[in-house]
């Protein structure tokens, strides 16, 4: 079925970009654009009107192995660049990337179908994520020295890895980059990273903008397949540590490529983002938050507020306050306007698969509160969708389905609400509303995700960590607990009774 909800489309006399807004659309090895061996390309598709807008080369291990070359050789020197100077470069890229914030912002829209004003917020992130690694790595340079054991200094000292293998989704096709350049340059290494296949542009961008400030091999980036080029990136001998942020699929064939090497892995998975909400809560302002929460870049958020666990005496309430806030959410192509903030999703094989949830739930009789459906028209458009009375257990409320469609089930008591929360191979974040502090703490400590919010969903900042437990994966994004992740400690003991 297709809701008849309209969709605002772009006037054809101003698109988004132009082809001089385009990167070269070609592997970027050891400090310039390089011929890809020969082999295939794939479609960069602009999922608003389903227009080839460039052509990318499939890279192959060849590809990968060049780029690792060149990774290797630049390791040695990036290393001994002092932190000072190293934090100059890391700013002049914030600056850099400030400098062509709009033409980032344009470019990953139409590329990923997200409404500008999404874009432009992970532009801004991009930069600020820069900006702390730049500070944070002057302030994280020295560990500790002492005598711990008479006459002998120890000297604990933090070391780049070397080369890491970089893996990136299409969901936030800069923002996830950066979360890992930033933090990797910093620490001193030097990088190979694949963009997801099918949103390569703004990495790609990303390289034109700032070749110039790094050394030739520090930053290399090769595009093509997970199953082809991130896995060569997982296997390859000489890749000290792989990171992914991706699917739990994805985690685990990258985790089980790099067990040969015994390489480190950083993996920042899937989610299912519980949102618990007690009787005494503040309806409406969890209602407004979540409008943003919940359908932020159209629900393909791995942390977005997808399942609301509601108490059985508010739920009606609930459930009536959210879907009048949903059906005020302006949906559109990205260029037809500021205020848009439900883009298309991002691909024809997405748009199948949300849709194909959406079916099945109807198929077991899940009542359909507001949305349901695609929307007609050319793009991947699918209406905001809030299921209400989902029962214990349901498909649609267990998997990721990463659109614009949130669950609602109902608990009884605080135990009850906890177990369900939990019951989810996946744990990244979570949030509980209410207005009882002894209960929001202790809500907060029995969840099992990553992060928690209390009265609050999908606030993010560069100072604190990012990550899951569980089937979420491991390791950190943001913060100095990033900064570490991508070190190595060393610790050197002098003798010095003679
Ligand atoms: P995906 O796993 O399909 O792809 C992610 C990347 O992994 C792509 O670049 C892909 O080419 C690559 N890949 C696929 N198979 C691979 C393999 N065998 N070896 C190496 N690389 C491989 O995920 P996606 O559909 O692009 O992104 C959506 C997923 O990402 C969701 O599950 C979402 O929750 C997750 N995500 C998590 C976070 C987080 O911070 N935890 C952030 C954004 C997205």
């Amino acid at each position: 079925p297709v809701e008849d909800v309209t969709v605002r489309r772009a006037p054809g006399s101003a698109p988004l970009i132009t082809a001089a807004d385009l990167p070269p659309t070609t592997h970027f090895v050891d400090g310039a654009f390089v011929d890809a061996a020969p082999g295939d390309v794939f479609d960069v598709i602009d999922p608003s009107s389903e227009s080839v807008i460039a052509q990318i080369p499939q890279g192959s291990t060849e590809d990968v192995d060049r780029a690792v070359s060149a990774a290797a050789a630049a390791a040695e020197a990036w290393a001994r660049v002092v932190p000072k100077e190293r934090s100059e470069i890391l700013h002049k890229i914030a600056d850099r990337l400030a400098a062509n914030a709009d033409l980032l912002a344009r470019l990953e829209s139409a590329n990923a179908g997200k409404p500008l004003s999404v874009s432009r917020d992970d532009v801004d992130g991009t930069i600020d994520t820069f900006r702390f690694m730049a500070g944070a790595l002057r302030a994280t340079t020295s560990m500790a020295a002492g005598d711990y054991v008479e006459n002998h200094l120890s000297v604990i000292l933090r070391e780049p890895l070397g080369v890491v293998g970089v893996v990136t989704p299409w969901n936030y096709p800069l923002l996830m980059a950066a979360w890992k350049i930033a933090p990797i340059l910093a620490a001193g290494n030097t990088l190979v990273i694949k963009p997801s296949e099918q949103t390569p542009l703004t990495t790609l961008k990303f390289a034109e903008l700032v070749a110039d400030l790094l050394p030739a091999g520090v930053l290399n980036v090769v595009t093509g397949r997970g199953s082809v080029v991130g896995a060569r990136l997982a296997e390859h001998p000489d890749v000290d540590m792989i990171a992914l942020t991706g699917s739990v699929g994805s985690g685990k064939a990258v985790a089980r490529g790099a067990a040969e090497t015994l390489k480190r892995v950083h993996l920042e998975l899937g989610g299912k983002a519980p949102v618990v909400i007690f009787a005494d809560a503040n309806l409406e302002e969890a209602a407004e938050s979540l409008r943003v929460a919940s359908f932020w870049n159209s629900g393909q958020e791995c942390g977005a507020a997808c399942r609301v666990l509601v108490h059985e005496s508010v739920a009606d309430k609930f459930v009536e306050l959210f879907v009048a806030q949903v059906r005020e959410l302006a949906i559109g192509e990205p260029g037809s306007g500021d205020d848009i903030e439900i883009g298309p999703l991002v691909s024809k094989a997405h748009f199948d698969r949300v849709v194909g949830y959406l079916d099945r739930a109807a198929q077991q009789g899940i009542r359909v509160a507001i949305g349901g459906t695609a929307l007609a028209g050319s793009g991947y458009f699918v209406a905001p969708t809030v299921l209400a009375d989902v029962p214990d257990g349901a498909e649609c409320s267990r998997e990721e389905i990463f659109g614009p469609v949130v669950t609602v089930e109902t608990f009884t008591d605080e135990d009850e609400a906890v177990r369900r929360a939990n019951d989810v191979p996946v744990g990244l974040s979570a949030s509980v509303w209410t207005e009882n502090a002894r209960r929001s703490h202790d809500i907060a400590a029995r969840l099992d995700s990553g992060t928690v919010w209390v009265n609050s969903h999908l606030v993010l900042a560069n100072e604190v960590p990012w990550g899951g437990f569980k089937g979420s994966g491991y390791g950190r994004d943001l913060s100095i607990y990033a900064l570490d992740d991508y070190s190595r400690t060393k610790h050197v003991m002098h003798n010095h009774s003679r």
